[in-house]
């Protein structure tokens, strides 16, 4: 199979057969993320233990098939993660996606998130695939935002 064809069907698989979409019980932080250009609406839901590992990552709303990928290939890689190392993959994932980083090892970090390294050469895409990443990088980094999870 190509590349560029096994890459399109794991974002398919994503985003018709999410893992992590849904509503969280009691969780420890929540974030709306909101994509204007498109459309794209999450809420990002992290649950986050003493230790300050991820323990669950949900998210609610919806969007185009990229971005509602994203963030659900994004929920995959961070769960059973600390918040630093969960920012860090949010910086690879930011560097991929902005054409910076093509080291395979370091993108392999990713996991299927990698799958969407040629948003890079659509430029318009870039808000939809970043979306998610996006917001759970901004709710680690500054918890004070955590709004509470209501629809
Ligand atoms: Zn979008």
């Amino acid at each position: 199979m190509e590349i560029k064809q096994l890459y399109r069907e794991i974002v398919n698989e994503h985003n018709l057969n999410p893992v992590h979409k849904g509503k969280m019980e009691n969780p420890s932080l929540v974030l709306r993320g909101v994509n204007p250009s498109c459309g794209d609406d999450i809420t990002l839901q992290l649950k986050i233990n003493d230790e300050g590992i991820i323990e669950d990552a949900m998210f609610n709303g919806s969007g185009c098939a990229i971005s509602q990928a994203s963030v659900d290939m994004m929920a995959d890689s961070i769960i059973g993660k600390k918040k630093d190392e969960a920012i860090k993959l949010s910086d690879t994932f930011m560097g991929m996606i902005h054409g910076e980083i093509e080291d395979e090892e370091k993108l392999e970090e990713l996991e299927d998130a990698a799958a969407l390294k040629d948003v890079s050469h659509m430029p318009a895409r870039v808000k939809c695939a970043v979306l998610g990443w996006h917001t759970m990088q901004e709710i680690l980094e500054h918890p004070e935002k955590s709004i509470s999870n209501e629809d």
